[in-house]
């Protein structure tokens, strides 16, 4: 037996229901359990492949104290001040550098960079108070009259004299900064004059701006009351129920009372987002009902934000009864869940690809609720064809809204054939002349307008003229998309970046020009056509950082924006007041996308768009530009037909067999070396075949056959009966370990996809 050092934690940090349902998580997806714990709990970023380490300078180091293998990051460290964790592991070339950095950092011998650390230390506010021996009217005056020659710190003195009334609390800095209209710098100087004492508080991070007025929700229509009453009847028979309610029906206000039943039981309640769609917008609506019972979990938050929550959680604190999150939400530490919502239940972003578990959200999300005993809904305006099956077959109840709240009429759709509009010449470079018009009209009747491009970057190509060459990622089999606001190359799998060649590559010529068009292009377009506008762009570039998109749509909100040019990223579930327009600039880049799901993603996608366009008074519009006016998705799409799409798509992937029809695994290979990579991928698949003759395809290389100088191949494993899954699954993973003991395969990287490939 070995002696206890120390008790970190008073309490289990992690409860049984959790674990139950991260094993169901590592079993399913077909990954560790550690893996699972690994993404699961917020420590586990505390050293994160991005986080940069240093040198603790502050320190004298016995190197003589060092392990080996703490020597060699010492040693990197001297040569390279500041190092990212990915870094140290490839100069030292060790796969997992955590530990030995761990060890590092007890041993004071090396430090995180000060704005990571700073995010681990708990939050101090300042606050201050007026001394005692002051506060009496008499003493005040007197202090008040010493003090008529700095008429900045007497307002100080008398705002935070009445700021703490009888009370004689100490007041925020911040707030006391507000009241009497003066700086840190003239409080600062009453606290040196020790007039003022001053005090640090420890607060909680996660902290909300707005005041919670706990306002009564809204009634609801009477399209909304039959939904929720469908609801209701569906969790009595303990269903996993789908609500569809076409965008801007007000699922929201449905989700709202059904959430505020679970919590006056005492019940906690998960509400699961796709993470962009988790903005300002929808929390403000949410806190003006629920107000601090609110808590928020999703990756932009630091790991100590994420630790408070999950204590706030792990304590059934009334702070955390409605937890409001992306998909990693779902691992928090719930004692008694009531109720699970996932909003957007479509959305593909609720599925992770890497690093494992390969896990689908939603799909977690509704095993944690059954573990729970909890009521389940699945929400959207376009369910996935997997969730609408399950209503077709029985397994889920359901529920539909099919007017747009306070009768504001569906968007007004048309196609737009450009094909045949460049050839009359009737295109503004990437604007036909019908949105041209319709977007000079909206910005006359001071209304708003959406552009939706689905490629990031101002081209996808560049290419040269000469000899047709396009400059291609060293470490990708990918050619790199150009970028005209940093003038660079860049890949959208490594980020690797290079300045823009004025010659090309290949040949010489200087007679380069760029292919196809991104957000960036059209938002200089656009500029450029409607000099008087005012263009915001929202995709991936513009929006990092903690409050990238925020800011983007707050200004878009706030009408200090007329044209808002976005990736895919604008068309979930924002709610914008005043745009009449939405303009899809390209819809045939989205049908071209290799991948079974494409077509249904399209119709998703140009929906929940269109969705965007008049929600309030006047008719909104969306004009969709195409090449292919005449594409059965995009018919449907105009036609609000989801059944047709749907039947069509279920046609589909019966014919082919792909889910939901059949169950599907991806195993993909992932090697440096081509000759291994292929050898091992024809082995497995060949192992495969011989164990159970199902259909297995491949190897096959996909779209993108190279990334960050590793090869790739996949099988698809296609599984025909849904109770074989977990045999098959078991078959699989005899396999592999046949397949690890060959030395030659040691080294490749085996991975699995279930159900989401
Ligand atoms: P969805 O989530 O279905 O797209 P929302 O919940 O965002 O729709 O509702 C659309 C708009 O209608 C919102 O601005 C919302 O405040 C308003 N709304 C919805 N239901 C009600 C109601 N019962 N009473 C008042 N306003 C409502
Ligand atoms: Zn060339
Ligand atoms: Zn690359």
């Amino acid at each position: 037996a070995k002696e206890i050092h120390e008790l970190l934690d008073e309490y289990p940090i992690v409860n049984e229901i959790q674990l139950k349902h991260w094993e169901w998580i590592a079993s399913y997806y077909m990954c560790t359990l550690g893996e699972v714990v690994r993404s699961a709990l917020p420590s586990a970023f505390l050293l994160e492949s991005e986080t940069l380490v240093l040198r603790n300078t502050e320190y004298e180091i016995d190197e003589n104290e060092l392990l080996d293998d703490e020597f060699l990051v010492f040693e990197a460290l001297q040569h390279q001040a500041i190092l990212k964790v990915q870094e140290v592991s490839s100069i030292i070339d060790r796969k997992n550098v955590l530990p030995i950095l761990q060890r590092l950092l007890e041993k004071k011998v090396i430090v995180l960079k000060e704005e990571v650390y700073d995010q681990y230390k708990p939050k101090l506010v300042r606050y201050v108070k007026l001394g005692a021996e002051h506060t009496s009217d008499e003493k005040l005056e007197e202090l008040l009259n010493s003090l008529t020659r700095a008429p900045k710190q007497s307002q100080v003195v008398l705002s935070l004299f009445q700021l703490q009334g009888k009370s004689q609390n100490p007041i925020k800095v911040s707030e006391l900064e507000k009241s009497s209209n003066s700086s840190k710098a003239v409080i600062k100087s009453l606290v040196d004059k020790g007039i003022l004492e001053e005090y640090f508080i420890k607060t909680d991070r996660v902290n909300y701006d707005g005041d919670p007025d706990n306002s009564d929700t809204k009634d609801l229509n009477e399209y909304q009351e039959i939904a929720l009453l469908d609801i209701k009847t569906s969790f009595k028979a303990n269903k996993v129920t789908l609500l569809k309610g076409v965008t801007s029906s007000g699922k929201t206000e449905v989700y709202v009372k059904l959430i505020e039943e679970c919590l006056e039981k005492g019940l906690q309640a998960l509400y699961l987002l796709p993470e962009i769609a988790l903005t300002t917008q929808l929390i403000g609506r949410l806190q003006e009902y629920f107000g601090e019972k609110i808590a928020i979990y999703h990756s932009k938050y630091n790991v100590q934000e994420r630790v408070e929550v999950w204590q706030n959680v792990l304590q059934a604190k009334p702070k955390a009864q409605l937890v409001i999150g992306a998909r990693s939400a779902m691992y928090l530490p719930f004692s008694k869940l009531g109720l699970v919502i996932v909003d957007e239940e479509h959305e593909s972003s609720f599925k992770q690809f890497d690093p494992a578990p390969r896990y689908h959200a939603r799909d977690a999300a509704i095993v944690l609720g059954h573990l729970h005993k909890a009521s389940i809904l699945l929400g959207s305006a376009t369910p996935s064809v997997e969730s609408y099956y399950n209503v077709q077959t029985g397994k889920y109840g359901y529920a539909e809204i099919t007017r747009r709240y306070g009768n504001v009429l569906m968007p007004e759709m048309e196609l737009v054939d450009i094909k045949e509009a460049s050839r009359k010449r009737k295109m503004k470079g990437h604007f036909s002349e019908r949105l041209f018009m319709e977007i000079e009209e909206t910005l006359k009747e001071g209304a708003q307008i959406i552009l939706f491009q689905n490629r990031r970057g101002f081209a996808p190509l560049m290419e040269c003229l000469t000899c047709g060459h396009t400059p291609q990622c060293p470490n990708c089999d990918v050619s790199l998309t150009y970028h005209q606001y940093r003038n660079q190359l860049r890949c959208h799998y490594c980020g690797h970046h290079t300045a823009l060649p004025e010659i090309c590559f290949a040949c010489g010529s200087p007679d380069l020009d760029t292919k196809g068009f991104g957000t960036e292009q059209i938002e200089k377009e656009v500029s450029a056509l409607f000099p008087e506008a005012k263009v915001g762009r929202m995709d991936l570039d513009t929006t990092r950082g903690k409050h990238g998109y925020e800011k983007i749509i707050t200004a878009f909100e706030q009408h200090e924006l007329d044209i808002l040019v976005g990736t895919q990223m604008i068309t979930k579930g924002l709610d914008f007041r005043n745009v009449n327009l939405v303009g899809v600039m390209n819809a045939d880049s989205l049908l071209n996308f290799p991948d079974y799901r494409a077509h249904e993603r399209t119709y998703q996608l140009l929906t929940q768009v269109s969705g965007r366009a008049g929600r309030t008074k006047k008719r909104g519009r969306v004009v969709i530009q195409t090449y292919n006016p005449y594409h059965q998705i995009l018919k449907q799409v105009t036609t609000s037909d989801y059944e047709g799409m749907y039947t069509e798509q279920l046609y589909e992937r019966e014919q082919f067999k792909y889910p939901p029809v059949n169950r599907i695994i991806k195993v993909t290979f992932k090697h440096k070396n081509y000759n291994v990579l292929n050898e091992a991928a024809d082995w497995f698949a060949g192992a495969l075949r011989t164990n159970f003759g199902g259909t297995v395809l491949g190897p096959e290389y996909p779209p993108v056959a190279r990334i960050r100088n590793q090869y790739l191949k996949h099988i698809v494993i296609k599984v025909q009966k849904v109770h074989s899954l977990a045999q098959t699954k078991a078959n699989i993973r005899r396999i592999e370990k046949s397949f690890k003991a060959v030395a030659m395969y040691r080294s490749v990287r085996v991975i699995y996809n279930v159900d989401h490939i």
